[in-house]
């Protein structure tokens, strides 16, 4: 289990969400795991596993821009006083988190209370924890679902403040240029990786194709977290990633799903298995990449897609529920996706697809990244009042 529990620490580390000495990772077998000593465990967290039926834990203390923007949150955000709770609003946490508990106390009774409800509980002051009861997998994946739920709602906040409410002040024109100072470290590589070239001429190349293409959305910080899933149709079959699977391990998570619905191959296949089968049937697209890209996500929900022909920076913008449902993505985003090879889902995330292999919708992810991130910094530079500019140096460079 050692080699588990590294490989989450490296991911947390790699990914930029915890730095390895920041974090503890725990598994209970006969006996407990950790990718440190006990000695060196916070026993309040070992004692956690007399609270829960779990097997996994982590604590950790957020990188940077996280974690500046979790004790920002703390202080501004009047739910933290009022519920003891955060409403993200992003479609995904939201769906699957609904809220995220805030405690004051690192004990192990507070911090079991608040996990017994909820996926991850952020400690004031110590950092996020989260559990997994099948593998240490769960945790790491409910943490990042907190970083990036974090930071969604952040800049939501900053837009809301300088641009709807228009009365930001000096503190808070401080707090977002230190978040742009440390953004840096997590920003997507615009510089795009080159993938295999050309339509898939067998099966197995198709497959290869696939976990290619999930470690580039992983390489390029276009998904956060596991959220996001990727399809190839070859020979009147979609090749897709498995529910939950990591995009960055794909190879052995790919299921075939006949386009006639001949197999229930379907049922660990992605939940947006739907919306994926209807843009090959509604287009001559052979491949398709969804991610949940922050900035895509922040400023789609800047946009009304109840609105006939909603754009942001030229790509359509539509609603969607999570699900197969009459309001559901399978119906919204395939028309819109025809039309402009990319959609962008409320709240959600980015479909984009292509005629042959994944550089092409990659390179749509990235491009519309890349605006999105530039016209959240023009839209709050554009309502900065002209006394705060001195403040937010990183907006004006
Ligand atoms: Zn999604």
């Amino acid at each position: 289990m050692i080699s588990q529990i590294d490989k989450y620490i490296g991911k947390l580390s790699n990914q930029g969400l915890c730095l390895p000495d920041d974090a503890t990772m725990l598994f209970l077998d006969a006996d407990i795991s950790a990718n440190r000593p006990q000695s060196e465990c916070n026993p309040e967290l070992m004692r956690i596993f007399d609270h829960m039926n779990i097997n996994s834990l982590l604590f950790g203390r957020p990188a940077e821009p996280y974690w500046t923007i979790i004790n920002a949150m703390m202080k501004y955000e009047k739910s933290v006083d009022q519920l003891g709770r955060i409403m993200p609003q992003d479609c995904e946490t939201k769906t699957f988190f609904h809220d995220i508990p805030i405690i004051n106390t690192f004990s192990a009774a507070a911090i079991a209370d608040a996990l017994s409800h909820r996926k991850s509980v952020i400690i004031r002051g110590h950092g996020i924890a989260s559990w997994g009861s099948v593998s240490p997998e769960q945790a790491f994946v409910s943490f990042s679902s907190t970083c990036f739920a974090m930071f969604v709602k952040f800049f939501n906040d900053m837009l809301r403040i300088f641009c709807d409410e228009r009365n930001p002040d000096e503190s808070v024109a401080k707090l977002l240029n230190s978040i742009l100072n440390k953004l840096k470290i997590i920003q997507p590589d615009f510089k795009q990786a080159q993938l295999h070239h050309g339509a898939a001429a067998s099966h197995i190349e198709a497959l290869g194709m696939i976990a290619e293409a999930g470690r580039a959305v992983v390489n390029h910080r276009l998904v956060d977290s596991f959220f996001g899933n990727i399809s190839y149709l070859l020979d009147n079959s979609i090749y897709i990633s498995q529910t939950g699977s990591s995009l960055d391990e794909l190879e052995r998570c790919i299921d075939a799903v006949p386009m006639d619905g001949s197999s229930s191959a379907g049922i660990t296949a992605s939940s947006e298995l739907s919306a994926h089968k209807n843009i090959y049937l509604s287009s001559n697209s052979r491949c398709v990449l969804h991610g949940h890209p922050r900035f895509s996500v922040i400023m789609s929900m800047r946009s009304n897609a109840t609105e006939p022909e909603c754009r942001l920076m030229g790509i359509p913008v539509v609603s969607g529920d999570i699900g197969t449902g009459s309001k559901g993505i399978m119906h919204t985003v395939p028309p819109a996706v025809h039309e402009c090879g990319c959609t962008v889902v409320q709240g959600h995330g980015v479909f984009a697809c292509g005629k042959a292999d994944f550089n092409e919708p990659l390179s749509r992810m990235l491009e519309f990244e890349k605006v999105c991130f530039y016209e959240c910094l023009s839209t709050l530079r554009s309502s900065c009042p002209a006394s705060l500019t001195k403040f937010l140096p990183n907006l004006y460079n």
